[in-house]
């Protein structure tokens, strides 16, 4: 039986550290702050919001919601951004996603400033990534870093599958695990025998938001099958793995809820509390 990787338990943990660094910050007169913009009225960006701002709250960080209306265009969006941009009380900017489609998600992100860029999507971010230099790192990728150091897998020399290629989860996921010295392979919709690659996965990531798509059959004995993905199925949630089958194969799993999600909100603070401390110096 799989060792649970608990998103809620691992989180709690930063939190606290996180708390830690947020009242050295405030003895020193300084406040992390996060501004986060949402256009439209999407039920699942609404939660996603909610918990972000929550998360600042619990922190005691600065944290302020902008909301605009979905007929919002670009040039509005750009110079709220910018204001932002000068905004000192804000040390991290997000924009919610997905925009509503007659907006420009990349031209929108290019225009946050990338110290202010806590969700790690701007160009020269990701491109700082990609090239092994220091830069903001995607919330979801990091947690999800995160939690394997945690449970101590080793990862030096292992078979990592990355199923999913989409630029917030799958591309910046495979990177890290590169650099942590996996030999990685990504799949996607047009990967051919699927489960030839998953089986010889020793690290498991599924990024794909089909429910319960990988099976026990797809998962080799002892794998750590890490399950990013966040179904709605007849109102309740589910990941992209077949959790209960799974479990039984697998060497370390993480639940849905309760698992990365969790994880992806906190390195959203650890994010700014850094871009705050990093202003600080
Ligand atoms: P995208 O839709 O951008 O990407 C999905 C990827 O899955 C694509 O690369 C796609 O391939 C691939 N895919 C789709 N069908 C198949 C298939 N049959 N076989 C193999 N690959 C397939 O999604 P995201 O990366 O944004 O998100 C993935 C999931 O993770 C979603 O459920 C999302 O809600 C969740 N998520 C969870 C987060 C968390 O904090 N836990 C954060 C972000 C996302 P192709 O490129 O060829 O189309």
């Amino acid at each position: 039986m799989a060792q649970l990787l608990d998103g809620k338990i691992m989180a709690a943990a930063v939190m606290d550290e996180l708390k830690i660094r947020v009242d050295a910050l405030k003895a020193k007169g300084i406040t992390p702050g996060l501004a986060v913009i949402l256009v439209g009225d999407d039920p699942a960006s609404q939660v996603y919001v909610r918990n972000k701002g929550l998360g600042c709250e619990q922190l005691g960080m600065t944290s302020e919601t902008i909301r605009l209306p979905g007929d919002t265009d670009q040039e509005t969006l750009e110079k709220i951004i910018d204001e932002l941009n000068g905004d000192d009380r804000f040390n991290g900017i997000l924009v919610q996603l997905p925009l509503p489609k007659h907006l420009d998600e990349t031209a929108a992100l290019a225009k946050i400033l990338p110290e202010k860029d806590v969700d790690g999507f701007h160009i020269e971010n990701a491109g700082k990534l990609f090239t092994g230099q220091d830069g903001v790192v995607a919330c979801t990728p990091k947690g999800i870093m995160y939690m394997l150091e945690k449970a101590g897998v080793e990862l030096t020399g292992k078979n990592a599958v990355v199923i999913g290629r989409s630029n917030i989860v799958g591309k910046p996921i495979a990177m890290l695990l590169l650099d942590a010295n996996c030999t990685v392979t990504i799949c996607h919709s047009r990967t051919k025998n699927l489960a030839e690659h998953t089986r010889n996965a020793d690290v498991l990531v599924a990024a794909v938001g089909r429910p319960r798509f990988v099976t026990a059959d797809m998962v080799k004995e002892g794998a750590a099958v890490i399950d990013v993905g966040i179904n709605r199925v007849d109102g309740k949630l589910c990941g992209d793995v077949d959790f209960d089958a799974v479990a039984e194969k697998a060497g370390y799993i993480t639940p849905v809820p309760g698992g990365v999600g969790k994880m992806t909100i906190c390195m959203l603070m650890m994010n700014t509390v850094e871009a705050a401390e990093k202003k600080a110096k």
